[in-house]
């Protein structure tokens, strides 16, 4: 008899893990999946490219129909889990009557921060994280709205841009001095900022929201400095927060999101947890590629074969079309690491490569990206590079011919 596998969430980590799980234990689980979007689980990362006009909302799905049902997995879409009943090992749903399990694993997602400011709860402030959201935010483009974005991070300048291109006048209001601070150094971000302008988005840096202004509805926000900015709507692109609740309420440890060890499992035997929801070695991921990686060690472990995951070298890439931007490991230079780094801000162009102990700890890339995936796997393999140093920075090709020769 397959023993009962109950997932809470029908996300990116969710569908991966079924993957992972065919793949490696085939029968021995007979696998549930509860979450509380009303539809089949979706590329997330695609809505940017969606609220763009660049993909169809329909042509984000990850797998039709047909796939869960080939793999013999229950779909219980639009429920919300409430509870998990530890002892009865039975998680309850919203409406419903409860799920038996033998195993469960927590794959909630997190859900965008709303910035605890005067007028935040008025008409027309909004968030971006799921289709719902994209089909109001495109609404409010279609009306051309004046829209205020707040956060200039990935998914704040994804979201400025895309409702630029749909049509909204669009402010961007960052509350650092540049933007996209976690991946980028200051020259990569001013040049980023006069790309994002050129694409007809004013950004305001050192942005602090201080209050929402109208009396049912949004007419406009004030920053702590005491500029005004008018606008018909806003959205907050400030952050996230795991979902935590049903684990908190079980007892099972939660930091800033829900502790797991290395085979991805909470402080409590046979509850698991990945995804953006799973705290790994005291670090919340909001990107996907871990979550993947974390799927594929917790199907190896579920199958019972031995499996770890010890952490993720994460890499970012912007979605705005033609403003390409990519980061990852050390884009700062630790002390002890040198930065080689090629500049031509008039054609759009930004490189830096950090070298720590002979190898490549680092990488921005600004408006030539094609060999950041290179760039990837020589910081994740933690090659030695002496025989490429001279010419790494102009791409793989030239590197690798001038090391041949
Ligand atoms: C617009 C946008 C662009 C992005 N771009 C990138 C990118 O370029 N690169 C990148 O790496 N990452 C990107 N991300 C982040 C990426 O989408 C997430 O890291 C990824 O989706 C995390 O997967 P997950 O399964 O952990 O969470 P999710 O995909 O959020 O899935 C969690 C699911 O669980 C459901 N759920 C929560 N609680 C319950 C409950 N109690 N009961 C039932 N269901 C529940 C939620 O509704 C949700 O459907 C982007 C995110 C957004 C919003």
């Amino acid at each position: 008899m397959s023993e009962p596998l109950v997932i809470v969430g029908n996300g990116m980590a969710a569908a991966r893990l079924v993957d992972e799980l065919a793949k490696v234990a085939l029968g021995r689980y007979a696998i549930a999946v509860v979450g509380d979007e009303p539809r089949l689980a979706y590329n997330r990362v695609l809505l940017s490219s969606v609220l763009a006009g660049e993909t169809a909302s329909h042509d984000i799905e990850l797998r039709p129909a047909s796939w869960w049902r080939d793999r013999g997995v229950t779909l219980k879409y639009g429920c919300f889990a409430t509870e998990i009943d530890v002892g009865r090992r039975e998680l309850k749903i919203a409406n419903e009557e409860s799920m038996v399990f033998s195993k469960l694993v927590l794959a909630t997602g997190s859900s965008p921060l709303r910035l605890n400011v005067p007028g935040a709860d008025l008409a027309g402030v909004h968030t971006f994280r799921d289709t719902r959201d994209v089909d109001l935010l495109l609404t409010l483009a279609a009306g051309k709205k004046r829209v205020v974005v707040v956060g200039g991070g990935l998914l704040g300048l994804e979201a400025a841009y895309g409702l630029a291109r749909a049509g909204a006048a669009v402010t961007l209001l960052h509350l650092m001095d540049r933007l996209m601070e976690r991946q980028l150094d200051s020259q990569a971000a001013a040049l980023l900022k006069s790309l994002v302008e050129r694409k007809g988005i004013t950004v305001l840096l050192n942005a602090n929201t201080a209050r929402i202004h109208g009396e049912v509805s949004v007419e406009g926000i004030e920053l702590a400095d005491g500029r005004l900015i008018d606008a018909d709507a806003v959205i907050f692109a400030a952050g996230i927060r795991p979902n935590v609740a049903l684990a908190k309420g079980v007892g099972i440890p939660v930091n800033r999101g829900i502790v797991v060890d290395d085979v991805l499992q909470t402080g409590v035997g046979d509850i698991f947890a990945l995804g953006e929801c799973a705290e790994h070695r005291g670090i919340c991921y909001g990107l996907v590629e871990p979550a993947y990686e974390q799927a594929r060690a917790l199907a190896c472990h579920l199958a019972g074969r031995a499996a770890a995951y010890r952490g993720s070298v994460v890499a970012t890439n912007l979605k705005v079309s033609g403003v390409s931007v990519f980061s990852a490991g050390d884009f700062i230079g630790a002390d002890g690491s040198e930065s080689i780094v090629l500049s031509d801000v008039r054609h759009g162009t930004y490189k830096k490569l950090v070298v720590s102990e002979g190898k490549l700890t680092g990488a921005v890339l600004v408006g030539d990206t094609g060999d950041a995936l290179w760039y990837l796997e020589l910081i994740r393999n933690r090659e030695p590079i002496a025989a490429i140093r001279r010419d790494m920075m102009f791409g793989r090709t030239l590197a690798t011919v001038a090391k041949a020769a």
